[in-house]
C-alpha cells in the first residue's frame, strides 16, 4: 500500500507561539531537553498504567528506558522512548494543534505580559507547551511513532515554519523517537552534541525521573593484561586503557520521599519540587511524612510561593502524584486532596495500594480516604504553624482557593475559618484573622460584622457602615466572590454571629418613632414611585451622614452577590432593595415639606428619583439614566 504522506499547516495559534518560544527563549535554550525527557517519561507512564487494564499492551519489555544519542558530525540529538506512542490521529492531535486548555492559557498570559518581560523556564513547564521548544535549536525535527498495540507507525516532520507532514511509516518497536537537526551553532552556544553538555542538563533538570536515561559515552577501560603489548621483563609498554564505548544512567532516579528526612538535603527537596512541581520558584513550605501503622503511606508535598496562571482555570491540575512503591501510578490525583488544596503539589506513596486501581475505584477506596483525611489534617497543622509573614504571602496567593472549603467541607468549616483573614475598617490595609476580630471586639459589640463587594476602598468608604463606624464597631471588607458563599456557610465564628452590614435591622439604636410617623405618607409615596426597583422604604439605621443607601433583608441576596450572577451569565431571582433614608439628614425635611406642599410637585418627583441614584452610587453602582442625574445635579447647584 502507498503510503500517504499529507501536509497541514500549523493552526495559528501554533504559529504565534512557535515564534514567541523561538524568539523569546534564547537564553535558556536548554530546557528543550527537559521537554522532550518529560514528554517521553510521560508517555512511559501512561502506557504502564494502560498496561493494568489492558492485557498484551506492554508485550514482554519490562526495561523501561529514554535513551539519548548524539552525532557530532551529522549535529542531530535523538530522544527514544519506549513508552506509549501516538496513533495518526494522536499525532495530529497532539503535535499542530493546540487542543489542550494549558497552551492556551500559556498565550493569554502571554498577552498579560509586558513586551520586554522574558519568556521563563517555569512558563514553558507550567503551560505544557513543551514539544515545540525543541525548534528553539532545531532547524528541522521528525517524530517517528508508534503506538502501543498498532501496526502502523508515524513519521511527523517539521522545519517549525507554519507546516508540517505526517506520512505513515515503518518501526520495529513500540514508542516515539523524536530526532532534531540542530541549527548551526553560534558563538558562544552550548554544544548539545558534546557529552558532558548533555550530562549536565539530565543532572540539572531531569534527575528525579523515574526511568533510566541512558546515553553511549566513552570511557576508558583498562586493556585486559593478557591483551598489553609488553617488553621481555613483562612490563607494559604504551596504553594500559582504551576508549570504548559504553551506554551510561545519566540520572540518578531517586525517589527522595522514600528516604529519611535527616537524609535529604534542602538542596534536593528544592531540586524535587521544580521537577514534579514545573515552577523554577522556591516553595514555600514542605511537608515530608512517614505513617507507618493501618493507614501506611509516605508523602514529599510543597506549597508553592507562587499561584500558578491557571489556577482558577477548573481544568487546571492538581499536582498530587500517586505512586505504589516507587511505581508511578498516575498523576493529578483528585482523590488525595481535597478542591481547596488543588495548589499542593508533591507526591504520596502507598505500598498498600492495588496497582490495578482505576479513578473510580480509588473514590471508595478506604486506605486512600484516610491517607486523604490524614493529609488534610497535616496540612492544616502546618498553616496554623505559620508565622505571619509567611502566612500572609500564603493567603495572597492561595486564600481564594481555600476558602472555598468553608463552603465544601463541613467537616474542617471551623479549622478552615481559623485560618481565615480579611482586611477591615481598622486594619489599615493588614489582614486579620477572625480570632483577632473578636478580641477586639469592644464589650458592647455582639456580633460580627462584614460587608462584601467588589471594590475594598468603594466598601470601606460605603455609606452603609456609618452607624458601625460611628459606634466604632468594626467590619469585615470580604471582596472576594467566593466570600459570598463563605459567609452563607459560616453563619458564626466563636460563638458570635456573622452579620451582613447590608441586610435586615443592625438594633444599634432606637428609631426615633416621632419620626418615623411624620415621615410615614412620605415614605409610603416614595415606595410607590420607586416600585419598579425598590420594595421598601425604611429609616436607616445605618446612615449617620450619608441620605440614602440600598439594603437588603436578612435573607436576601446581597448586591456583590446579584452582580456575580449575573456577570456569571445566571438567571436571578427578583431581587428587589430596600431603599433606607437618613432621617437626621436636612434633606429630609425638605423633601417633606415639597410633599406637604404639593404631592404632584414635579419637583418632588426629581428629588425622589435622586434619592435612588443617590444611594446606587453610594456603593460604587450604575445608574440607569446617568445623563439624567447629572442634569439634575447641574440644575439643583445653579438654585433652578
Ligand atoms: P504536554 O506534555 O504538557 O502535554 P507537550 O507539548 O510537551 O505538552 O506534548 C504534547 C502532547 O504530545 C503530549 O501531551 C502527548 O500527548 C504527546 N507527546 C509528546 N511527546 C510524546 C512522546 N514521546 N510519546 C507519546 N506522546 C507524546
Ligand atoms: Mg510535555
Amino acid at each position: 500500500m502507498a503510503e500517504k504522506t499529507e501536509t497541514h499547516e500549523f493552526k495559528t495559534e501554533v504559529k504565534q507561539l512557535l515564534n514567541l518560544i523561538v524568539n523569546s527563549l534564547y537564553s535558556n535554550k536548554e530546557i528543550f531537553l527537559r521537554e522532550l525527557i518529560s514528554n517521553a517519561s510521560d508517555a512511559i507512564d501512561k502506557l504502564r498504567f494502560k498496561a493494568q487494564t489492558e492485557e498484551g499492551l506492554q508485550e514482554d519489555d519490562t526495561e523501561f528506558e529514554i535513551k539519548i544519542e548524539r552525532d557530532a558530525i551529522k549535529n542531530t540529538l535523538t530522544v527514544e522512548d519506549n513508552g506509549i506512542g501516538m496513533t495518526y490521529d494522536e499525532v495530529l492531535d497532539n503535535i499542530g494543534t493546540i487542543a489542550k486548555s494549558g497552551t492556551n492559557g500559556f498565550l493569554q498570559a502571554m498577552e498579560q505580559l509586558n513586551k520586554d518581560d522574558t519568556i521563563t523556564p517555569e512558563l514553558i513547564g507550567q503551560f505544557g507547551v513543551g514539544f515545540y521548544s525543541s525548534f528553539i535549536v532545531a532547524e528541522k525535527v521528525t517524530l517517528l511513532t508508534k503506538a502501543a498495540g498498532q501496526e502502523k507507525a508515524v513519521r511527523w516532520e517539521s522545519h517549525g515554519d507554519g507546516e508540517f507532514t505526517i506520512t505513515e511509516a515503518q518501526k520495529e518497536t513500540r514508542g516515539t523517537v523524536i530526532s532534531l537537526e540542530l541549527k548551526k551553532k553560534q558563538e558562544g552556544d552550548q554544544d548539545f552534541t558534546d557529552e558532558w553538555t548533555i550530562r549536565q542538563i539530565v543532572k540539572q533538570h531531569s534527575d528525579f525521573v523515574a526511568y533510566p536515561i541512558v546515553m553511549e559515552v566513552e570511557k576508558d577501560e583498562p586493556i585486559p593484561e593478557a591483551e598489553q603489548l609488553k617488553d621481555k621483563d613483562g612490563k607494559p609498554i604504551g596504553e594500559t586503557t582504551r576508549k570504548v564505548i559504553k551506554e551510561e544512567t545519566l540520572n540518578s532516579m531517586k525517589a527522595i520521599w522514600s528516604r529519611n528526612k535527616k537524609d535529604v538535603s534542602d538542596q534536593d527537596y528544592e531540586e524535587f519540587y521544580r521537577h514534579i512541581g514545573h515552577d523554577w520558584n522556591p516553595p514555600l513550605e514542605k511537608l515530608h511524612l512517614k505513617l507507618e501503622g493501618t493507614t501506611e503511606y509516605t508523602a514529599l508535598l510543597y506549597i508553592p510561593s507562587q499561584a500558578p496562571f491557571d489556577l482558577f482555570n477548573p481544568e487546571s491540575k492538581h499536582g498530587v502524584q500517586l505512586y505504589c512503591k516507587r511505581v508511578f501510578i498516575m498523576d493529578d490525583c483528585q482523590e488525595l486532596m481535597p478542591e481547596y488544596f488543588r495548589f499542593v503539589k508533591g507526591v504520596v506513596d502507598a505500598p498498600d495500594l492495588n496497582l490495578n486501581v482505576s479513578r473510580e475505584i480509588l473514590q471508595q477506596d478506604l486506605l486512600v480516604r484516610n491517607i486523604r483525611r490524614n493529609l488534610v489534617k497535616k496540612l492544616f497543622d502546618l498553616l496554623n504553624g505559620l508565622e505571619q509573614e509567611p502566612y500572609e504571602k500564603f493567603w495572597q496567593e492561595f486564600g481564594a482557593v481555600l476558602k472555598v472549603g468553608v463552603h465544601t467541607d463541613i467537616e474542617n468549616k471551623n479549622k478552615i475559618a481559623d485560618l481565615l483573614r480579611y482586611k477591615t475598617t481598622k486594619s489599615d490595609g493588614q489582614w486579620k484573622s477572625l480570632q483577632q476580630y473578636v478580641k477586639d471586639m469592644p464589650p458592647d459589640q455582639k456580633e460580627i460584622y462584614y460587608i462584601t463587594g467588589e471594590n475594598l476602598s468603594a466598601l470601606i468608604n460605603s455609606p452603609l457602615l456609618e452607624q458601625l463606624k460611628s459606634k466604632d464597631f468594626e467590619v469585615l471588607l470580604m471582596t472576594d466572590p467566593i466570600d459570598e458563599w463563605v459567609t452563607q456557610a459560616l453563619t458564626e465564628f466563636d460563638g458570635k454571629k456573622l452579620k451582613s452590614a447590608e441586610k435586615g435591622d443592625l438594633d444599634l439604636d432606637k428609631v426615633d418613632e416621632d419620626k418615623k410617623g411624620k415621615y410615614e405618607t412620605l415614605f409610603k409615596h416614595i415606595r410607590v414611585k420607586l416600585e419598579d426597583t425598590i420594595k421598601e422604604v425604611r429609616p436607616s439605621t445605618r446612615l449617620t451622614d450619608s441620605v440614602a443607601c440600598l439594603s437588603g433583608n436578612n435573607y436576601d441576596m446581597s448586591g456583590y452577590m446579584e452582580k456575580i450572577l449575573k456577570s456569571a451569565g445566571q438567571a436571578t431571582p427578583e431581587n428587589k432593595r430596600v431603599l433606607e433614608l437618613n432621617m437626621t439628614h436636612p434633606v429630609m425635611d425638605k423633601i417633606n415639606g415639597m410633599f406637604e406642599a404639593d404631592k404632584k410637585d414635579p419637583k418632588l418627583d426629581d428629588y425622589i428619583h435622586l434619592l435612588l441614584d443617590l444611594a446606587v452610587i453610594g456603593e460604587g453602582g450604575k445608574l440607569d439614566d446617568p445623563a439624567k442625574f447629572s442634569k439634575l445635579v447641574g440644575d439643583l447647584m445653579a438654585g433652578i
